[in-house]
């Protein structure tokens, strides 16, 4: 059976529907990347695609497949870039092919929030009239970005993140252990792709470091700015990971240096880091710090020169 780890009042509500026989041919599932829209869809197509009696059974071959990502009549399209019409007519033609082998077929549009306004329109009228036996579920980050006309057409799932000790309990039921649990859980921000992609060693390398480097930057001195410079360059991939290990050390730091709690801190196997930064730093320039970090990440996440604002945030650092 496919587990949608802590999303109980929206699959709740979609067995209930779905049992009154009253699903629709078209659904929107929205909420924050890693919330767990991807699995929700697949719960919902293996619910469509079930054979066995208690829907989804999780045992018939349909469930098996659809959990495996490898039934034939569940399509899942995941566009790089925006969607515009010429897209709109390739999907719609694959919408329109017939299922290979029973009668029904489930499409699943990932980014359904990157459709161009005049793909919407152009994707209306498939809406509309969905082939038989066909559903649509779209998956949109932020459902703000599509029309009102398309989403009246559609029955909309809003999966919001879990507690902490939800991603924890579905870490340990895929066997992390429980001192990584315990901190994944923490930094998570109750989502468990969150989690899930911390569990890389590629991401724990590059948490290490970007706090050894806040510590030094934290210490500032001249003769580092090219190395941090560097740094930053470097991680430019993956500048929203580094900007939120920064952001989540700083809101640690203050935490601690307000409460003396080490309980309170998130990163707990950084409570050595934590304890000696308090004493380091005075709350004003720790809060000027934390102003400085989310300005720069809210700049580069508005597209702004990337090397022109790392520049000015290590300027303007330096003057804290
Ligand atoms: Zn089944």
């Amino acid at each position: 059976m496919i587990n949608v780890m802590g999303q109980d009042a929206q699959v709740e509500l979609f067995l209930k529907t779905a049992d009154k026989g009253m699903l629709a041919h078209s659904f929107i599932i929205t909420g924050p990347d890693g919330v767990g829209k991807s699995i929700f869809a697949r719960f919902m197509a293996s619910y469509i695609l079930c054979l066995g009696e208690n829907k989804p059974c999780g045992v018939c071959l349909n469930c098996v497949r659809v959990k495996n990502n490898n039934h034939p009549d569940v399509i899942v399209i995941s566009p790089k870039n925006s969607i515009g019409v010429d897209d709109i007519r390739n999907l719609t033609e694959k919408i329109n092919t017939k299922p290979y082998e029973g009668d029904k077929k489930v499409v699943i549009i990932k980014g359904a929030d990157l459709i161009t306004v005049q793909g919407q329109n152009a994707f209306l009228k498939t809406l509309e009239e969905p082939p038989l036996n066909t559903t649509i579920i779209m998956l949109a980050e932020n459902i703000n970005l599509i029309l009102d006309t398309i989403k009246s057409r559609c029955q909309i799932y809003k999966l919001n993140r879990i507690l902490t000790s939800k991603v924890k309990e579905y870490l340990l039921s895929i066997n992390v252990d429980e001192q990584k649990a315990e901190l994944y859980s923490n930094l998570s921000d109750g989502i468990i792709g969150n989690a899930l992609k911390m569990l890389d060693s590629k991401y724990q390398i590059l948490r290490d470091e970007t706090i050894n480097i806040f510590s030094r930057m934290a210490q500032f001195n001249s003769l580092d700015f090219i190395k941090i410079e560097d740094f930053f360059t470097e991680n430019k991939g993956n500048i929203d990971s580094v900007f939120d290990i920064i952001i989540t050390l700083l809101r640690d730091i203050s935490v601690f240096k307000n409460t003396l709690r080490e309980d309170y801190c998130l990163n707990i196997d950084k409570i050595d880091v934590i304890r000696n930064l308090s004493g380091v730093f005075s709350h004003e320039r720790l809060n000027k710090f934390l102003e400085l970090f989310l300005s720069a990440k809210g700049n580069i996440d508005k597209n702004a020169n990337f090397q022109m604002a790392i520049t000015v945030l290590l300027l303007d650092l330096q003057e804290v």
